[in-house]
Order: structure tokens, then sequence, then C-alpha cells
């Protein structure tokens, strides 16, 4: 089974899925493979590099989804099918959402446009399921700017706005995928988060802890 992790800037998705892990039964952690997005197998590592350089702000948003596209394509053919292949269960820290929320509407190329791109890259793949860490994106921004404070600039308006956009893309994801997406509060303690995570992997996915 493939389950993603997704939500805005600093809802805490790669902190929530450690301690998911250690919630889980032995048997199943020896089982799991955590992985993230951008990345996850060397190749996409490298094209995260080129990504998040702060010398490539100047990318074409174009050039930025199929980038994306390109790291998720190697993911999933070198590390994530094989995982699955073999009856791991996979936790994935973003996957193709992200592009969809990110680029499809904060960058307004358009869901179903990057979602072809995407499915290119992928054959297609789907989660079977979604944890949407959902924060008010201002609350995730803050979160992120106590941690680095001083070395960041202010939050711009500019910013602010692109990441409004982002939630509401997940939003509308949310509410197009209804079986597939399931909400978590984030703004709980990272212990609450992780329980609630669980406990949907439990109702939803029950084959997974037998
Ligand atoms: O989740 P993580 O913090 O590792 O993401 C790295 C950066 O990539 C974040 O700043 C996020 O906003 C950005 N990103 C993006 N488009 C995506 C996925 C991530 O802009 N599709
Ligand atoms: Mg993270």
């Amino acid at each position: 089974y493939l389950i993603t992790f997704e939500g805005p800037d600093g809802a805490g998705k790669t902190t929530v899925i450690n301690e998911i892990i250690k919630q889980l039964p032995q048997s199943l952690q020896e089982r799991t493979l955590v992985t993230r997005e951008p990345g996850g197998s060397k190749i996409s590592e490298n094209i995260r590099t080129i990504i998040l350089d702060p010398e490539n702000k100047e990318m074409d948003d174009r050039t930025e989804a199929l980038l994306y596209a390109a790291q998720r394509s190697q993911h999933v053919s070198e590390v994530i099918r094989p995982a699955l292949a073999t009856g791991k269960v996979v936790l994935s820290d973003r996957f193709i959402d992200s592009s969809l929320a990110y680029q499809g509407v904060g960058r307004n190329l358009g869901i179903e446009e990057v979602k072809q791109i995407n499915d290119f890259g992928t054959g297609g793949l789907e989660p079977d399921l979604t944890i949407f860490l959902d924060l008010d994106p201002a609350v995730g921004l803050a979160r992120i700017e106590k941690e680095r404070a001083g070395q960041e600039d202010r939050l711009e308006q500019e910013k602010i706005d692109f990441h409004n956009r982002v939630y509401a893309g997940y939003r509308e994801l949310f509410e197009r995928y209804p079986d597939r997406i399931k909400k978590v509060d984030a703004n709980l303690p990272i212990k609450d988060v992780a329980a609630n995570s669980v406990k949907i992997i439990r109702k939803q996915l029950p084959d997974i802890f037998m």
C-alpha cells in the first residue's frame, strides 16, 4: 500500500511520519518504507537540489512542474513500485497532490494539466490513502520562520499569496477525492496528530495491520 502525507509548508509532515512509525506494531514497522519528495532516490534527490536551489529562482513554472514530475517518475520506478511489489507499506512525505496543489493551483498551471504530466511519469500510480495535514498556511509559515529565525527574509506578501493558493488547491483536491484523502487537524500536538493519522490508516486500510 502507498500512503502519502500532504499539507502546507510547516504542517509537520516529516515529524508526524517519524512519530507514526513509533506508534505502529513492530512487525508492521519492519514492512514499512519511509520516503520523501522531492527526492527519495539518488536521481530524484539530485533533481530536488536543482528545483530548490535559490540560484534557480528564475525557473519557469512549467520547467518546475516537469522537474517535479521527473523526480517522481524516477522515485516511483526505482523505489516505490519495487517496494510495493514485495508487499511493503510505503509512507511518502509528499506525492502527486503536492504537484497538483503547488504547481497546478499555486502556480496556476491547472490541476488537469499537471495531473497529465505526472500520470505520464508514474504510469498513473495513485496513493491508496492520503493524509492531509490541515493547517492554516500562515501558521505553517510562522512555524518555519521561528525555526529559521534570523536566517530568512521577512515573509513577503507574494509568498503568503502563493501559499494561500496552494492551500486552496489542497482543499479542492480534498473535495474532489473524498474517498482517498482524509484530513487531520495539524494544530494539535504532534503525538495526537500521529495517533489520529494511525486511526485513519487502521480504518481505511485494515489489511496492513494483519
Ligand atoms: O516538504 P519539504 O519541506 O521537503 O518541501 C521542500 C520545498 O519544496 C518546500 O518549500 C515546498 O514549498 C516546495 N514544494 C513545491 N512544490 C511541490 C513540492 C514541494 O514548491 N510540488
Ligand atoms: Mg518536511
